[in-house]
């Protein structure tokens, strides 16, 4: 007869590897945020429950200005560097409820549940404030972003609208001049 007999230890292993698997399915490698993916997942289910509630949603989207310029003159080490220090800022001021992902390259998004336009624009400012103020430690200058929120407070807006939305006030962020936040 044969026993399949697990320690503790074995569990606990077996715990930790799909809990490792799990954190590197839902995680961005290089910044440790959320992947697309995740920030996805979540983005949908507060997009439901602010629904359900009729609540207001806000959309905050970014995208460090001239990055490349950073690569070019101190090569992509630093430019990770620089990326994964930026990731930590944004992490140490957005708030407990707020979901922050890595969208692509050097985009970013956060999720405001339960939040008012004027308060996402806030937000927006303090985050453009907090990059620029930052010393970064392998990168002797200072790194701006430009930044578009939108909000939903009807019921028509769906998942792509406000992402859109907010990417279109990026865009205009950029288009007026960089370093500065504009809403939709
Ligand atoms: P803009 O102000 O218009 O946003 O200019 P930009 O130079 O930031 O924009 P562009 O899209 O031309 O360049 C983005 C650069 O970001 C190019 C790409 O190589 C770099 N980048 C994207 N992901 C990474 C990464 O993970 N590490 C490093 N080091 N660089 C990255
Ligand atoms: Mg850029
Ligand atoms: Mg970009």
């Amino acid at each position: 007869e044969d026993y399949y007999v697990f320690s503790l230890t074995d569990i606990t292993k077996l715990k930790e590897k799909s809990n490792l698997f799990e954190y590197q399915a839902s995680h961005d490698k290089l910044t440790g945020l959320f992947n697309r993916n995740k920030f996805d997942e979540v983005y949908s289910k507060e997009l439901k429950r602010s629904k359900r509630y009729n609540n207001e949603l806000s959309m905050i989207i970014f995208d460090i200005d001239d990055f490349k310029m950073v690569n070019d003159n101190y090569g992509h080490q630093i430019g990770d560097d620089v990326l994964k220090e930026f990731s930590y800022i944004l992490s140490q001021n957005i708030r407990n409820v707020d979901t922050l992902g890595r969208w692509g390259g050097e985009e970013f998004l956060v999720v405001c549940p339960e939040t008012l336009k004027d308060g996402a624009k806030d937000l927006a400012i303090k985050l453009n404030k907090a990059i620029k103020l930052h010393k970064f430690s392998t990168y002797p200058h200072s790194v701006t972003i430009s930044v578009g929120v939108a909000s939903c407070s009807v019921n028509d807006l769906n998942y792509d609208d406000i992402i859109s939305n907010a990417d279109k006030a990026l865009y205009e962020a950029k288009n007026n001049g960089r370093d500065r936040v504009e809403i939709f």
